[in-house]
């Protein structure tokens, strides 16, 4: 009995010595190597064979190296630049490198166009005129992108505004009024003398205060004589007449060349007027109300 299980213990021995000397007699003979993954400009690719021995069937692997050309490229439109954005280069991108190639796949460096301060998008505005009450608008191209206005040589516009405003004429002595009045041309609004005093800035009541005014007083400034009936002076250069304001209120004007007006119109040009008794007397005209005396040539 004891003999009968050394044999079966020698027979599986002699066995299994046998087939592991089969298993290692075998020497694998590869296929051809088949890739699985391509290497990309990032990642390394893989490949991988198998012995041909269909018993066996061994694979190995391997990985194929980095492959600095093979990117995977998106095409990206170019932009161009405007006044307030920049542009893009035409390219193609990577999006695995994240690197920028041209049409040559030559790779660049830089696809931003920068901001070009000349590329508007102008938009023409046309002109609206300004009345009395509304401001208008010149012609002119206005960028939709930076906001600035141009004229139509593209020269830069600060304003574009046309302000509003009466047109008002000269003033004009309303007899009934008593009153110098100037009417606007457009709505024939009017306005006193005491209302828009710009043309009359000056009173004066006095000598001293005369000489005062009119050594301040410019090229074209209106004086304005506080008298029982009013007399404007306008400062010619700056040369003025010895004005003299008596008690008797004789208006001396001196040896310059006068003209004197009525309601608007020529009466007179001479080279005397005075003032009696509140009214204008010249040598050829009885005294009368509403005079007003330009000093010098009217301009
Ligand atoms: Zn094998
Ligand atoms: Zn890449
Ligand atoms: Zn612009
Ligand atoms: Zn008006």
């Amino acid at each position: 009995m004891k003999r009968k299980l050394t044999i079966v213990i020698l027979v599986v021995a002699v066995l299994s010595c046998l087939a592991t000397l089969v298993a290692c007699q075998h020497k694998c003979t590869f296929g051809e190597w088949q890739t699985v993954k391509e290497p990309t400009c990032t990642e390394q690719g893989l490949k991988e064979r198998y012995c041909t021995d269909s018993s066996c069937n061994k694979k190995e692997e391997e990985k194929i190296p980095v492959n600095e050309n093979n990117h995977n490229l998106q095409p990206v439109d170019g932009v161009d630049a405007t006044c307030t954005t920049e542009g893009t280069v035409a390219h193609q991108h990577c999006t695995l490198c994240g690197k920028n190639f041209d049409g040559n796949k030559t790779e660049i460096t830089e696809v931003t166009i920068p901001t070009d301060s000349t590329k508007h998008n102008l938009q023409p505005v046309s002109k609206v005129d300004a009345t009395c009450e509304s401001d208008g608008i010149i012609e002119h191209n206005h960028c939709t992108l930076c906001g600035k206005d141009f004229d139509t040589d593209g020269n830069e516009l600060t304003t574009v505004t046309i302000p509003k405003g009466h047109k008002f004429g000269k003033f004009v002595y309303d007899y009934d009024a008593k009153n110098y009045v100037s009417t606007c041309s457009v709505c024939s609004e009017t306005k006193s003398e005491n209302a828009g005093s710009e043309q009359f800035p000056l009173l004066v009541r006095n000598e001293d205060e005369l000489k005062e005014v009119v050594n301040a007083a410019s090229e074209g400034d209106y004086i304005k004589l506080a008298q029982d009936i009013t007399v404007f002076s306008k400062i010619v250069g700056n040369n003025y007449p010895t004005l003299l304001l008596p008690d008797n209120g004789t208006l001396d004007l001196g040896g310059y060349t006068v003209t004197v007006k009525y309601n608007g119109g020529f009466l007179v040009e001479g080279t005397n007027v005075t003032l009696q008794n509140g009214k204008i007397v010249t040598d050829y005209e009885d005294p009368k109300e509403g005079y007003a005396v330009f000093i010098g040539d009217e301009g």
